[in-house]
């Protein structure tokens, strides 16, 4: 009985200590956390798949990363609800996912990205790289137009 009290204790004085650690660890960002938008997305493994994810590399506002081997499309943009300041203007009815994201594993202090990848070349070269049975990619759409116009 004694020792599951202690435990209760214990576990009281992390949460406080941690919470306080976080205040001072946001102190000075401009909330980072709350632009551009991560979306966990599935690795290409098909020509299909592959496709898709250049396809989504068209557009300036889109990146992907890898974090611990796995994939994120990455939209770049700022949260809504964000004010000039840096505050969240809905603090107490924020999202689960704004309350579960923690500063010490963050984009300013936590190491975010294994991979950026920001265009369809990059994306060619980093499957082409990572590739064991050496697969031959598609090109790019405007490389494939380059070469056509130069053949006319
Ligand atoms: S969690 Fe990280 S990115 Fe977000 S405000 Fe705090 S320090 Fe900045
Ligand atoms: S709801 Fe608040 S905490 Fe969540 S991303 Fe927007 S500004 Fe940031």
């Amino acid at each position: 009985m004694k020792m599951k009290k202690k435990t209760t204790v214990k576990k009281k004085k992390s949460k406080a200590s941690r919470s306080k650690k976080q205040k001072n660890l946001c102190d000075g960002c401009p909330a980072i956390c709350c632009h551009d938008l991560a979306m966990m997305i599935e690795k290409p493994k098909t020509f299909g798949d592959i496709d898709t994810v250049s396809w989504y590399l068209h557009f300036d506002t889109v990146s992907i990363f890898i974090r611990s081997k796995k994939w994120y499309l990455l939209i770049k943009g700022k949260c809504i609800y964000l004010s000039d300041d840096y505050k969240c203007t809905i603090y107490q009815d924020r999202p689960d996912r704004c309350r579960r994201h923690h500063p010490d594993e963050c984009e300013r202090h936590g190491h975010y990205h294994d991979v950026v990848i920001s265009t369809p070349d990059e994306l060619l070269d980093y499957l082409g790289k990572k590739n064991p049975l050496k697969m031959k990619f598609p090109k790019p759409p405007h490389k494939a137009k380059a070469r056509k116009i130069a053949c006319l």
